[in-house]
């Protein structure tokens, strides 16, 4: 061969992608589902069911077009089983000119690249992944001089950069966040959209009874698997979100309820990430239907948030903290996770709601993974890896450069504040107002102390008078720990008891 070897990773589905913009004939794609990459965590069946099935229908697509695919299925007798002795082995069977890759999404990937020239003994181009709105050197450069360190400062400058939901030089609607709108409790009798499921085609089918052989026993159901494994069909989840639900995402984002696992949210993050939707062409069809009229400023406004703002931002924050990032623990937090997390018993219903639908769906909603798994594991002091391990396990959308920040420095503050300026802890009230979880519950959300007492009430009060000394300097937490300084102390001992009782108890 004197062509070049382009390799294209699980979650770099996208027929734009850089590494593929000037294929010429004679190159050969190399696409490879290996060992590692299935097992480095106890993914969640549908989790690999969804990016081996999309794997598969990504190279079918590039043969239509005439690319010529080397594909190695994950039973192939001679697999190795990890990417780097994928690409030894395809070096050898097509002796090319060079290689040709799209950086990749991980750092532990990142690092192994960087052998690939030595080890392969050929030039090795490493292009930037464009699918982003901000790269990581621009990442670096705008947030090095501090002034936009914050994720809303941040995004402002993304919105003037991309030019989206702005009027002039200014945010449209004449301001650049409408949160305020956007916490309203669900009221009754609201009319819910349906989720689009998929029915797997052949070669899903195929998938999932690869998936079920070998990873059946992993936690996770792969019965109601129906996510899009095709850029078409993901391209129809998007268009069914825009019309049937986006209208409504902003007012109610933050709610909950009961036995209603998606609300009015996107479910598109498993497409954004491994490529088959890209963020630009997302956030554009969002603001196309603002200007149409079709959904409110609000909610467009909330939605391209979470994609132009927090999306980017925890990626930036990724690749300029890494690999240093993850061995924080700025609150000394080691408990054992739990093992309700990985589906046992618990009878606190909020956190049974949310594995539940983590179990059978892959997924859970913003709100439900920060203020309920997260902010338990936080007020809990729960070992930061072992609650990573466990998010970059359970969701279809799990990757470690949008996980590790989200749960490290979002959920668990183990950065010390890089990412957020404080800890997102809250006492069963939160859960109360956004969620009708409380009312058939066995705990009692209006006891703040005993054996009956919602847990999230003594566990919120505790974890502020153990890490009092790390905290109570921070100037968002003032307020908090004012009210903290007026409890007596005796119940300050009642608290510390009923979460001593609790954590050494076999409650949860
Ligand atoms: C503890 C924790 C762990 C998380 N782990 C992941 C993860 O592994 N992968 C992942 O994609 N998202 C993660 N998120 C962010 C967010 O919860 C999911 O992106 C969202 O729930 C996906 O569902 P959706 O597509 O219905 O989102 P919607 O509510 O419809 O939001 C639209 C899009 O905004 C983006 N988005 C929203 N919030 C964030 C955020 N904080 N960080 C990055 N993107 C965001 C997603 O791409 C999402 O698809 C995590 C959040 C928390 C609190
Ligand atoms: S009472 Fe407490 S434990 Fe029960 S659902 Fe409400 S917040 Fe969760």
């Amino acid at each position: 061969m004197t062509g070049t070897l382009r390799p294209v990773l699980g979650d770099q589905l996208t027929h734009g992608l850089a590494s593929l913009a000037d294929l010429a004939e004679g190159d050969v794609v190399l696409m490879a589902e290996v060992g590692d990459e299935t097992t480095y965590v106890p993914h969640h069946p549908q989790k690999i069911a969804l990016i081996l099935s999309a794997m598969r229908h990504f190279a079918a697509e590039l043969r239509e077009r005439g690319v010529t695919v080397d594909y190695v299925p994950l039973d192939d007798p001679e697999n190795s089983h990890s990417l780097s002795g994928e690409l030894a082995r395809a070096v050898a069977r097509h002796r090319p000119e060079r290689i040709i890759a799209t950086e990749p999404g991980e750092w532990r990937v990142w690092e192994r690249m960087g052998d690939w020239e030595s080890d392969l003994d050929l030039p090795v181009e490493i292009r930037d992944d464009d699918r982003f709105y901000c790269s990581r050197s621009d990442f670096a450069a705008l947030t090095a001089g501090n002034k936009t360190g914050r994720m809303e400062y941040f995004y402002r400058e993304m919105r003037r950069r991309s030019g989206l939901l702005m009027e002039g030089d200014g945010p449209a609607g004449g301001t650049w966040n409408f949160d305020k709108q956007n916490r309203k409790r669900l009221p009754k009798g609201l009319d819910l959209p349906h989720r689009m499921r998929f029915r797997p085609d052949a070669v899903t089918q195929e998938v999932l009874t690869l998936v079920a052989d070998r990873f059946g026993g992993n936690f996770g159901d792969l019965d109601g698997f129906g996510w899009a494994v095709t850029r078409a069909d993901a391209l129809r989840a998007l268009r069914h979100f825009i019309s049937d639900a986006l209208p409504c995402f902003g007012d109610y984002q933050d709610a909950m309820k009961a036995g209603e696992d998606f609300l009015f949210h996107g479910l598109i993050s498993p497409y954004l990430n491994i490529g088959l939707l890209t963020a630009a062409e997302v956030c554009e069809r969002a603001e196309a239907a603002w200007r149409d009229g079709q959904a409110p400023l609000n909610a467009v406004e909330g939605f391209v948030r979470q994609i132009l703002g927090w999306r980017e931002f925890v990626r930036g924050i990724y690749w300029t903290e890494m690999p240093g990032y993850a061995d924080s623990n700025f609150l000394n937090a080691g408990r054992d996770l739990p093992w309700m997390y990985w589906g046992g018993e618990t009878d606190m219903r909020c956190m049974a709601e949310v594995i539940g639908t983590t179990r059978r769906n892959a997924y859970a909603h913003h709100i439900q993974r920060l203020m309920v798994t997260g902010n338990f594991a936080l007020l809990a002091g729960i070992a930061p890896r072992q609650i990573e391990e466990w998010y970059l396990a359970v969701y279809a959308d799990a990757f470690d450069w949008v996980e590790l920040p989200n749960v490290h420095g979002m959920v668990m503050h183990a950065d010390g504040g890089r990412l957020g300026s404080k800890p997102y802890a809250a006492s069963g009230a939160y859960i109360d107002r956004m969620s009708d979880y409380c009312g058939r519950c066995r705990y009692d959300l209006k006891q703040k102390t005993g054996p009956d007492a919602c847990p999230f009430n003594y566990l919120y009060w505790n974890f502020l008078i153990e890490n009092e000394d790390k905290l109570r300097d921070n100037r968002r937490m003032s307020l908090i720990y004012g009210n903290l300084a007026k409890k007596d102390p005796e119940e300050r001992a009642a608290i510390m008891r009923s979460a001593r009782a609790f954590l050494d108890g076999d409650d949860w």
